[in-house]
This record gives structure tokens, C-alpha cells and sequence, in this order.
């Protein structure tokens, strides 16, 4: 009932003429896949691989946006300037966000709401440090960051909603959660769609995980019932590795 997602979010990483390297590699290769794709160049490459991904099933997204439309907000873009400029998707509340850039829970809220008002579609990242997870604070922390983000939203809102659990312990360290691991947090976050918005919209949106996901791995994960795709990171930089995530093993 999910169509998979299998999301390369290229954080700080190739310019224009990489980004046209790396689509003449994968569109070379990727026929009719069943899983959506999407790629998150950074803003300068957005042209370059609207251009190189035309007529391809590969949508664009942004790796963020501002909340606000216009104004005095020096270095920031809005979620209208990405839909012109070819994106179907917008990352939020990615951890690198949050830690380096301060980004909390109200502002990723607002930027959401932004994102919905330019019809771009949100994927809102949520995940707990190492220390949570140690400490048995990871439900806490993944409701606090649902609720902040996504309270009194509508059904109707959420259900143009993606979320990718990302525990930051895994973010580009190698360390992944393992597949029950990822399953029971994904379970937990899809129970708390449940209770806040309904069952049917609880079954509709879309649960990613992220944290080191590679070719080794990509199977096991995708193989667990509450798993509906991936945002990646380092192994969506490489074109032989992002299509194998893209082909990875239905069970
Ligand atoms: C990410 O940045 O969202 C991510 C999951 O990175 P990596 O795949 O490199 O861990």
C-alpha cells in the first residue's frame, strides 16, 4: 500500500558538473524501478539536475527551507523558490539541522507548514542521540519531537507527510540500528500517527529509515513491515551504490 521511497540526501556534497556526472551514471542504468526516488542536491546544483534528471522517474528535493515567503532573511530560501526551481520534496529537522544550526521544534514546524502551503512535500527527520538511546529516553525524545513538529496539524496535513527515523548515533558513522531495532522504533512512530491522526493516515504515511544505510544492509531493513524507504546519505553519492539501495531485495 506504501510505494517505498529510497531518498539520497547529498547534504554538503557536488557541484553542478558532479551532479551531471552522477545522473548520466544512474539514469544509464535505472529502467522502470518500483521504488519513488529522490535526490537532495545542494541549492546551486538544483538546475543543473532538474536539466539532467528531465524525463527520468527521479524527483528533485531540497535539503531545506526558510519559513517564511520573502523578506529580510539573508541566506535563506523559500519553499516556493524550490518548487520553481524543479522540487517535489523538502527535507526538515534533519539532525545536522537541529545540532549545528539550532533548528527546534517550533521552527521545523513552521517550515512545514510553509513547505504544505507551496505544495512541496515534507520529509521530517526525527532521531535520538546515543545518549537517549542508552539511557532508554528514545520514546520520550521521538514523542517530543513528533508532538512539537506536527501538533494540532490535521489529518488531512499529515497525510502529505513523510518522517525518516534517523537515530543520530548512526548518522555517518557506520554504526546502523539494527533491523528489529528500526522496526520497533518505526512501530512506535506509526502507533503515535495512530493515536493522533487515525489509523487510515497511520497507514498511509510513509516511515524512512536513516542512519548508514548501504548495500550491505539495505535488504534487511526494507524487509521489515514498518520501513517504507531510506534517506541516505554517504552511499547516495555513488552511483553503482545508490541504485543497488534503489534494487534492494523485496524478501
Ligand atoms: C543522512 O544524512 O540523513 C544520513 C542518513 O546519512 P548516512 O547515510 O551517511 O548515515
Amino acid at each position: 500500500m506504501r510505494r517505498p521511497l529510497i531518498a539520497g540526501n547529498w547534504k554538503l556534497n557536488k557541484n553542478q558538473e558532479e551532479t551531471a556526472a552522477f545522473a548520466r551514471e544512474l539514469l544509464f542504468d535505472l529502467g522502470d524501478e518500483f521504488p519513488e526516488v529522490m535526490i537532495a542536491p545542494v541549492f546551486t546544483s538544483l538546475a543543473e539536475a532538474k536539466q539532467a534528471f528531465a524525463n527520468s522517474p527521479v524527483r528533485l528535493g531540497a535539503q531545506n527551507c526558510y519559513a517564511e515567503t520573502g523578506g529580510a532573511f539573508t541566506g535563506e530560501i523559500s519553499a516556493e523558490m524550490l518548487k520553481e526551481a524543479g522540487c517535489d520534496y523538502v527535507i526538515l529537522g534533519h539532525s545536522e539541522r537541529r545540532e549545528i544550526f539550532g533548528e527546534d521544534d517550533t521552527l521545523i514546524r513552521r517550515k512545514i507548514l510553509a513547505a504544505l502551503q507551496a505544495r512541496l512535500l515534507p520529509i521530517l527527520c526525527i532521531g535520538e542521540s546515543l545518549e537517549h538511546r542508552e539511557s532508554g529516553q528514545t520514546e520520550v525524545v521521538l514523542q517530543k519531537q513528533l508532538q512539537g513538529a506536527l501538533a494540532e496539524f490535521t489529518p488531512e496535513q499529515v497525510e502529505h507527510l513523510t518522517l525518516a527515523y534517523e537515530p543520530i548515533w548512526a548518522i555517518g558513522t557506520g554504526k546502523t540500528a539494527t533491523p528489529e531495532m528500526a522496526q520497533e522504533t518505526h512501530a512506535f512512530i506509526r502507533n503515535w500517527l495512530d493515536q493522533h491522526f487515525g489509523d487510515i493516515e497511520a497507514q498511509k504515511v510513509r516511515i524512512l529509515y536513516g542512519g548508514s544505510v548501504k548495500p550491505g544492509n539495505v535488504d534487511a531493513l526494507m524487509a521489515q513491515p514498518d520501513i517504507d524507504g531510506a534517506l541516505v546519505g554517504g552511499a547516495s553519492l555513488q552511483s553503482k551504490d545508490f541504485l543497488r539501495l534503489i534494487r534492494f531485495e523485496q524478501g
